[in-house]
């Protein structure tokens, strides 16, 4: 890092110039001191003047922690002053004077420091800085540099110089004033781990995105379209950063009449082959994977990104402090008071946990902590409560136990407040008034998990599978929902989406008359409550559940009992296993629902696409063939006998008649092991899921310790095709009609008929109705789904005999593709319906 020291004979002129230039990088660690003025006289008045003691030691306090200092200098006696300082400094680092002009020069060297510049390209930088408003000017520069004139040592923002291809981007500059100071330090700062230009279209001049000198040469103004050249390995993703600066309009404002980014053909020659060259404007369709089906249109909100770590190393002037310590004060009160309504609103736990975050927000010495820091300390108001919250968290961690929990709330307090600080939305979902479609790049559980009862009426991400949790959450929520949406995050902010969770595609901005036409589809079709074909053999449906709400929404549904109750759900946040009093709760809540009904409970299925911070190590290179589900017990036993013990301390307690299985069983021996402590815990219908290709080829031997199956068809499918569910790009893959899975599917359900002993299915599958009768007639007793899709799978069924099902899967067995057997399948159940 490059120091800077700032020589003028005001000391007023010295520190406004500094506050200046670090409003530029937000402070980013930049090393400035400012040598000014010659005290005070005897009336305490700034003596104008400079002080070659004063600048020697601002070198030398400087050289302690910078591999070299740049000294700039105001006029006539500072030069001088900064002359006779190398006499006497102490120091031997490497120290360069520079004839730049003060103000203009001490912005551009500051941005350079900050990314990374050497002495050199910083000097070259500082010296360059009135060519900005000479070209504005019409003022021919000599001082404004080649283009090659930057980095003279190699050490320009990027480290490393340019490797690797090209890769080009084309954005709008969209906020009101164009690329002025501002807006350029964000560009510098932004590109570095890259070798970025930018060139002002059709045929403007171009610069190194490191130059805040050269970017203000641009001329840049509002509309105006330039190119972004980037090299090296981080190039993609400092072209996306960039993009989403240009998006926003650097936090500046947009005019939304121009088009984004995106809009204006944002384009990818580099090496991105699978990301196409992406068009969204009005009127545009993004195509995707379609995960949860329905039709809805409304405004689209992103995901709000996380709250950064506030910088560091700004100092906020005197004058300046009483305004941070009175935003830190707003906002505390601002948060505590949104708390406050949304506990009203609420119950249950939902309601403790927001009372408890409510009390953390008025806590008054979180307020007069961070006070204090910003007071002595001249921290911002941001950092400062980042700062009193670490603290507090520390000290939250050191008691250990169920305290050391309440280090995710004091960290979401902190977060809310800085949010209301710097005015932008609290990370994650946003709370709206108004029904909006969540447009992100993916989805964290807790995230979607949020979901609940908000206003969010459709989910378009641009990653995650058809199995994904997101796509789960989507399906168990009621949500349309399209996944591997690309592009989907660059839709400016605004705009209005139909989402087509069955065909997979997002329109932008689409005619009045269709958005009319897709709320008019918006039907759920009704389920009577009694799953049976035509011949009146029954398929029990049944519902997949995550915790209490769900399940009394199946119930609301008329599922005719739960087939999947994955209880991972009830905890994904805990950082330590709840207490077997806590989670005898939180199981009963799903079984109150049922009274006399199958309840299927399923044991903590951790890892993987699931990650529990209690049960999961997150240092394993591949976990979804990891310790998860059932393997977790090798390292962790006791987890698993307290969710026996809390499950049939539950089942006691309520009258639903509980069954228990597995998670990613593969061996018989896992099997036994299993239907041996859960016996033993006091439950007697003990089962496990098929979802790996080993336990369906040993469905005989399994049927021989268990008394029940229940086939994932979501990890069946990953693992027999060997296609994370997580990839959108793998989602042709992970589908049940491929043959290998349904031929697995097959040879289970036909060791169940041989056993006499039920067969169900949980999987996504289960809940497709084109699917479902072909399940039956390879073997499945019942079928588990989200609620939602219960009505649809009861008419497919209710059209076709128990023998039409059994031919319908005897000839999608034959099939060579997945496309093949859902065509032979279709056909065989179109014959039978119409029989
Ligand atoms: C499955 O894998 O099909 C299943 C139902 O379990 P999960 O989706 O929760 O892994
Ligand atoms: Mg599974």
């Amino acid at each position: 890092m490059i120091g800077i020291v700032a020589v003028s004979h005001s000391a007023r002129l010295g520190e406004a110039a500094l506050e200046l230039a670090l409003q530029m990088v937000q402070g980013a660690g930049v090393r400035v001191q400012v040598a000014a003025g010659a005290g005070v006289d005897g009336d305490g008045r700034p003596i104008l003047g400079t002080d070659a003691v004063a600048v020697a030691a601002a070198i030398d306090e400087l050289a302690a922690d910078c591999d070299g200092v740049l000294v700039l200098m105001d006029l006539g006696s500072a030069v001088l002053s900064a002359e006779l300082a190398l006499e006497l400094r102490a120091s031997d680092v490497p120290v360069r004077l520079v004839p730049a002009p003060f103000v203009e020069g001490l912005l551009a060297a500051v941005v350079s420091a900050a990314a990374g510049g050497g002495l050199d390209a910083v000097a070259a930088e500082a010296t360059a800085a009135l060519g900005a408003k000479t070209g504005q000017l019409g003022v021919p520069d000599d001082a404004a540099p080649s283009s090659d004139a930057e980095s003279t040592d190699g050490s320009a923002a990027g480290g490393g110089g340019p490797v690797g291809e090209e890769i080009v981007r084309r954005v709008r500059v969209r906020n009101p004033l164009g690329i002025h100071a501002r807006p350029a330090a964000l560009i510098a700062e932004a590109s570095a781990g890259a070798d970025v230009r930018l060139r002002r279209l059709p045929d403007g001049p171009d610069a190194p995105a490191a130059s805040l000198s050269r970017l203000l040469i641009l001329g840049a103004r509002q509309g105006d379209e330039l190119e972004l050249v980037a090299r090296g390995p981080e190039a993609d993703a400092v072209l996306d950063k960039l993009s989403a600066l240009f998006d926003d309009g650097f936090g500046e404002g947009t005019d939304d009449a121009a088009p984004t980014a995106a809009a204006a053909g944002s384009e990818s020659t580099g090496p991105r082959p699978d990301v196409p060259p992406t068009v969204i404007a009005s009127g545009a369709v993004l195509k995707g994977r379609g995960v949860s089906p329905g039709r809805v249109a409304a405004p689209l909100v992103h995901l709000a990104p996380a709250v950064g770590e506030p910088e560091a190393g700004a100092v906020v002037a005197s004058a300046d402090r009483d305004a941070e310590v009175s935003a830190i004060e707003w906002a505390a009160v601002a948060v505590a008071d949104q708390l406050r309504a949304r506990t009203s609103q609420a119950t249950g736990e939902t309601r403790a946990i927001l009372d408890a975050s409510r009390l953390l927000a008025s806590d008054p010495e979180l307020v007069s902590e961070a006070t204090a820091l910003v007071r002595s300390k001249g921290r911002s108001a941001a950092r400062a409560i980042w700062e009193t919250a670490a603290a507090h968290e520390k000290a939250v961690a050191a008691l250990g136990g169920r305290m050391a929990e309440r280090v995710a709330d004091i960290r979401d307090v902190r977060d809310r407040i800085i949010a209301e600080i710097l005015q932008v939305d609290m990370p994650g979902v946003p709370e709206r008034e108004e029904p909006f479609v969540l447009v992100a790049t993916d989805l964290a559980p807790a995230d979607t998990a949020a979901l609940a009862g908000g206003h969010c009426v459709a989910l378009v991400t641009e990653q995650g599978g058809p199995t994904s949790h997101t796509a789960i959450i989507a399906r168990s929520l009621g949500l349309p929902a399209v996944v591997g949406a690309t592009g989907a995050v660059g839709i400016p902010v605004g705009s209005t989406l139909l989402v087509d969770g069955g065909r997979g595609t997002v329109e932008v901005d689409p005619p009045a008359s269709r958005v009319a036409d897709a709320q008019a589809a918006a039907t759920v079709v009704e389920f009577d409550g009694s799953g049976r074909l035509a011949d009146g053999h029954r398929v029990a449906l049944l519902a997949n559940v995550g915790g209490a709400p769900d399940a009394v929404n199946a119930a609301a549904a008329r599922a005719e009992g739960i087939g999947l109750f994955r209880t991972e759900f009830c905890f994904l946040d805990r950082t330590e296993a709840p207490t077997v009093e806590e989670q005898t709760t939180a199981y009963r809540g799903v079984l109150a629902a049922f009274p006399d009904r199958k309840v299927v409970v399923r044991t903590l299925d951790a890892g993987s696409d699931k990650p529990l911070p209690f049960a999961n190590s997150d240092d394993e290179d591949n976990p979804a063939l990891g310790v998860r589900g059932l393997r977790i017990a090798r390292r962790r036993p006791e987890l698993l006998a307290d969710q026996l013990r809390a499950l049939a301390l539950a089942a006691t307690a309520e009258p639903a008649e509980v069954e228990v299985m597995a998670p990613m069983v593969a061996t018989v021996d896992e099997a036994r092991e299993f239907a041996d402590l859960a016996r033993a815990a006091g439950i007697s219908s003990v089962g496990i899921m098929i979802e790996t290709p080993s336990a369906a080829l040993l469905a005989a031997e399994l049927f021989e310790v268990v008394d029940f199956v229940s086939l994932g068809t979501n990890d069946l499918a990953q693992y027999t095709l060997a296609a994370d569910r997580l990839l959108s790009d793998l989602g042709d893959l992970n589908d049940p009609w491929q043959p290998a899975v349904l031929r697995l599917i097959g040879m289970v359900g036909a060791a169940g008929r041989a056993a006499g002993k039920p067969v169900g299915v949980c999987g996504e599958a289960g809940g497709d109705p084109a699917l479902a009768p072909v399940l039956v007639g390879l073997g499945a007793t019942s079928l588990s789904m989200t609620p939602r899709s219960l009505g649809r799978v009861a008419e497919a069924l209710r059209d076709v005999t128990e023998d039409e099902c059994r031919h319908a899967a005897e000839v999608v067995l034959q099939a060579a593709t997945a496309e093949e057997a859902r065509a032979v399948g279709a056909a065989a159940l179109q014959r039978a319906a119409a029989r």
